[in-house]
């Protein structure tokens, strides 16, 4: 989003504890590192700074940690974005973004699953995702706040100019996952659980490639600059891949036959999740450019050999 924002010439102040995040990936702006949750700062930040709009990116995302440790999750996901929402009223910044996620839904009985369908989430990170959403549709109604909640389904790839991609110390997801075993760098993927009621037993999730998920941001911009009322979309292509068919592809596109061992099921993961993303193509006229999940593997390799000095 700042690479975007950036390249459009907009003016960003980035807010980071760098938990998870890098100096070196700020490719554009100001950072400023410091919590959410030392409100003194966000506070003073603020009154420096005159915001048109905040995006809200900075929250914890494994879902089976969320089962493990809800109060890391519920402080961070929660507390600390009631601290920015509030820190917006104080300063009349009434256009907010938020990422929110397909796990709010929990398991869903139809998919694609759509905006309106019962949030019942069934982890802690989707319940914390969802007070927030909750959070702003009342603090909305109470107030000249407007915001957009980008529900995503499962971001991945990475920059196709491979300047910018995922860097996690501890990758826990699948792409990422699969494809440090094709470098060596993990000694085999697990696949986790083959007996959910899907076609081949194993998990189907919606892959949407980060660029297409940053248009839908910079559209919901537009969006709430326009004058658009709150609004809540799904973010991801409509159709979903199996955990085998992911493993299969990034070994056809890496050509590494990596090792691949069958385990239980993980904690807190719903069957299936594909978005119904007819909303925010109709109402934002969101048009995909990668929903093509050869390209998003080969982004997301390119960039990990890049990551770990192997190109
Ligand atoms: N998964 C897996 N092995 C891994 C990582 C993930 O089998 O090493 C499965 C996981 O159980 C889920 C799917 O891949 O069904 C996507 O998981 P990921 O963590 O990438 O994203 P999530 O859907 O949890 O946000």
């Amino acid at each position: 989003m700042v690479r975007t924002l950036g390249e459009k010439g907009h003016e960003v102040v980035i807010y980071d504890n760098l938990s998870t995040g890098y100096r070196e990936s700020v490719l554009h702006g100001r950072l400023l590192v410091a919590d959410l949750a030392d409100a003194a700062t966000l506070d003073a930040l603020f009154a420096k700074e005159k915001f048109d709009a905040v995006a809200h990116f900075a929250a914890h995302i494994v879902v089976d940690e969320s089962v493990r440790e809800p109060i890391k999750y519920y402080r961070n996901n929660f507390v600390n974005a009631l601290t920015l929402i509030e820190t917006c009223l104080r300063h009349k910044v009434e256009r907010f973004i938020f990422s929110s996620t397909a796990a709010v839904y929990g398991i869903p009985e139809r998919v694609p699953v759509t905006e309106g369908a019962l949030l019942l989430p069934i982890n802690p990170y989707g319940a914390s995702k969802r007070m927030v959403e909750q959070v702003l549709q009342d603090v909305s109604h109470a107030s000249g706040l407007r915001y957009v909640a980008l529900r995503y389904f499962n971001v991945a790839g990475a920059d196709p100019a491979s300047q910018i991609g995922q860097k996690y110390k501890d990758a826990t997801h699948l792409i990422t996952v699969s494809l440090r075993a094709a470098l060596g760098l993990r000694k085999e993927l697990r696949i986790f659980g083959t007996d959910y009621e899907t076609p081949d037993g194993t998990c189907i999730r919606d892959y949407i490639h980060v660029d297409d998920l940053i248009e839908a941001h910079v559209l919901a911009l537009d969006h709430l600059f326009r004058g658009g009322t709150s609004r809540v979309f799904n973010c991801g292509y409509g159709h979903g891949f199996s955990v085998r068919e992911v493993v299969e592809e990034v070994k056809r596109i890496t050509g590494i036959d990596f090792p691949v061992q069958e385990t239980g099921r993980r904690e807190g993961d719903p069957p299936a999740l594909v978005a119904d993303s007819s909303r925010i193509r109709q109402e934002l006229g969101w048009k995909p450019r990668y929903d093509d999940l050869a390209f998003i593997i080969k982004t997301a390799w390119d960039w990990e050999k890049k990551l770990h000095g192997k190109t």
